[in-house]
């Protein structure tokens, strides 16, 4: 994909943003005024944990709902990621991300909320000085803001992004590693990160009830990262089979349309209570 792509630092522009690029600087302008004036939103993701089987975070997703047309995340980050907007929109992302915790809490949710942090914010002098302040001034025990950043977008500059991510670990922040197994880190240098949390990518999940060697590569992976000491969380998760598959390999948490599609705030809230009571009468007598 082209987010693959960029990732991997093989082509920096997304073809249909850049084939014009009048559209792209009329599209640069309307994501900064979008930004300005509040008209991004976050859409919110379930995250299951297969112990419990309790809900234990959920994982904030840009969207920009005011275009006709709608432009997909990693566009928006990309195209945010080219212009320097990627500071101001991180920003913006965290600051809403402790709103919807707390809108969360106040309808009595205490969860974690996952956030996604481009290999641009890591590479902000001034960010962990942003995000101490920003958060040094919210209780942490109302449910972790767990930072994401992608395997591969660290392996453009390992030895930053391991210097930044120390230094919000030393904050008390968790920091979990998406899309593993899409890129060609080392394990060497997996082992080293200041992680609790590795999330498969989704590539190695969706064929997991048809692929036997996926199902090799999953299980692996799940040992290695327990071993190493971090939380699994498999990506992408579809369908039922595909789910108990993965409870019986040992990962820890699962997220995925076979839950939940992500949802605006208040559909989230919804499906939130709706699993609540159906979990209740399970576990109600008789
Ligand atoms: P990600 O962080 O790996 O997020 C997972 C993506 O997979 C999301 O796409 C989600 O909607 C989608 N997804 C979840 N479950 C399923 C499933 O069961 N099947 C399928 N086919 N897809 C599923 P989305 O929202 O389009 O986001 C794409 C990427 O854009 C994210 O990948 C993340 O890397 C980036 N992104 C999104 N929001 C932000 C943000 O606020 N900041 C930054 N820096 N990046 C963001
Ligand atoms: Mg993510
Ligand atoms: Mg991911
Ligand atoms: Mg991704």
């Amino acid at each position: 994909s082209s987010e693959r792509a960029r990732e991997r630092g093989i082509a920096y522009y997304t073809p249909s943003i850049d084939s014009y690029s009048a559209s792209r600087l009329t599209m640069v302008s309307a994501l900064q005024k979008a930004l300005v004036n509040n008209e991004l939103a976050l859409h919110l993701q379930p995250k299951l944990d297969l112990r419990t089987s309790r809900i234990s975070g959920v994982e904030a997703l840009i969207r920009w709902p005011a275009r006709e047309q709608p432009v997909p995340a990693d566009e928006i980050i990309t195209l945010a990621e080219q212009t320097g907007l990627i500071k101001p929109l991180t920003r913006w992302v965290l600051e809403q991300s402790l709103e919807l915790r707390s809108r969360l809490l106040d309808s009595g949710h205490l969860l974690d909320l996952s956030v996604n942090i481009s290999p641009n914010n890591l590479r902000e002098p001034d960010f962990p000085i942003f995000v101490k302040r920003l958060m040094g001034a919210h209780l942490q025990h109302r449910g972790a803001i767990i930072f994401e950043v992608t395997e591969t977008s660290m392996m453009q500059d390992p030895v930053n992004a391991l210097k930044a991510l120390n230094s919000l670990a030393y904050e008390g922040i968790p920091v979990s590693i998406d899309d593993f197994g899409s890129g060609y880190s080392s394990l060497s240098y997996i082992k080293q990160l200041p992680a609790s949390e590795i999330k498969i990518d989704r590539s190695l999940i969706t064929d997991l009830a048809t692929r036997e060697e996926d199902r090799v590569i999953v299980q692996t992976t799940i040992n290695m990262c327990h071993s190493l000491g971090y939380q699994v969380v498999a990506e992408g998760v579809e369908d039922e089979a595909t789910a108990d598959l993965l409870k019986g390999m040992g990962c820890d948490m699962i997220q995925g349309y076979f839950l939940s599609r992500p949802l605006p705030l208040e559909q989230m809230l919804a499906w939130l209570s709706k699993r609540r009571e159906a979990v209740t009468k399970q576990h109600a007598p008789g």
